[in-house]
């Protein structure tokens, strides 16, 4: 999966610093507000240690996961991520062995599973070192790493058995890829005893052409047929897409965002697309293939595509988590919370949020 690469430590620190989805202020939206310092009126930014109070302005521009965490929970909910030594079928030669055009030989995870730590001392690890900061947060495991449901079924269900009964556990989330689900997976999804369930399932564009062009392996038809059967069942699908994928202008990304619309998607993960090494798309990037997209280009169409984003879909994420040691480019993805800011930003300057170009009723979400 594309996603967070890097220590596990350092990935949930980013997560514990990353503040301001969590931080906006609390507020009835016919109340007057406190907009703290990543926000703006007119395009006259405020400084770090002002306020400004906006009648009726809500924080809420789009559904962050953090919001739908305080609403399912009434806590905040922050999560681990979690390595079970699992492989892909794009990289153990199932399909391929080079994998997507983007992804590492780590296939985004931590890799602790190569140190020997079961998920549970992983899991109990990294919640004994968030409790010592925060004592009142629950967790949610994130099996990250590769295409946790690829093998046999009775894998995925000996992980889950492994998972159960954690302390602090509000749920967990597993990444893997559209084409590694069965009906029998399913049943133990389905089945599974955590409190939430996410699955986070690759799309990444709605376009089979680019998805032959970065060797997904699987086309946009097949996620549209395993995120039907997994919502079915009630299980909540995350969809994972990619903005500035090869080849790709902002209208393929907003079509993109209408075909996750038109499935019964729960969640959706953003990515800004980066380079890392030892990738497929490092040497395509080197010889001047495609361009990367620069951080406004980025920003914009995250606007559009938030405003052309069901309002019901939570955001899991907005931008890309890479790993400082691997990244080669864009440099400004290593600031990401400045331009999840930026982003904030753009969407007030707009007076644009999530679902408006749908020409729906401002979202209930809104006023919390
Ligand atoms: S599907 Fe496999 S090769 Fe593609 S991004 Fe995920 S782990 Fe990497």
């Amino acid at each position: 999966m594309f996603g967070a690469v890097g220590s596990a430590s350092s990935v949930l620190e980013r997560d514990q610093a990353r503040g301001p989805e969590g931080t906006t202020p609390k507020k009835m939206c016919n109340e007057p507000l406190l907009i703290s310092e990543f926000q703006c009126t007119g395009n006259k930014r405020l400084g770090q240690a002002q306020t400004s109070i906006i009648p009726g302005m809500s924080p809420y521009r789009y559904y962050p996961l953090s919001l739908y965490f305080k609403r399912r929970f009434g806590q905040r909910v922050r999560k681990i991520p979690l390595d079970a030594g699992s492989s892909c079928p794009n990289r153990d030669g199932t399909l391929s062995r080079s994998g997507c055009a983007f992804c590492n030989q780590k296939g985004s995870g931590t890799g602790l599973a190569d140190t020997g730590m079961s998920l549970r001392q992983q899991y109990l690890h990294y919640r004994d070192r968030s409790r010592d900061r925060d004592t009142g947060a629950r967790f949610l495991g994130y099996l990250q790493s590769f295409s946790n449901t690829h093998g046999p079924a009775c894998r995925l269900q000996s992980i889950l058995q492994e998972l159960t009964d954690l302390p602090d556990l509000a749920g967990l989330a597993i990444g893997t890829r559209p084409d590694c689900l069965d009906e029998e997976k399913l049943d133990i999804l389905q089945n599974a005893a955590f409190d939430e369930l996410w699955l986070d399932l690759g799309l990444q564009s709605a376009h089979d052409h680019t998805l032959r062009r970065i060797h997904r392996g699987h086309d946009a038809a097949c996620f549209a047929t395993w995120a039907e059967k997994a919502a079915k069942r009630n299980i909540k699908v995350c969809a994972h897409v990619i903005t500035g994928l090869p080849g790709e202008n902002v209208a393929d990304f907003e079509q993109t965002i209408l075909f996750v619309n038109s499935l019964p998607v729960a969640g959706i993960k953003i990515h800004n697309l980066y380079i890392t090494r030892d990738t497929p798309l490092e040497a395509s990037w080197r010889t001047g293939t495609f361009e990367l997209l620069s951080r406004e280009q980025s920003l914009d169409w995250l606007v559009r595509g938030i405003a052309l984003l069901r309002p019901d879909i939570v955001i899991h994420r907005l931008n890309s988590d890479p790993d400082q040691d691997e990244l080669l480019a864009p440099s400004w993805a290593y600031e990401k919370s400045a331009f999840l800011n930026a982003l904030k930003e753009r969407l007030l300057e707009a007076d644009t949020w999530q679902g408006k170009a749908l020409g729906l009723k401002l979202p209930e979400w809104i006023n919390h």
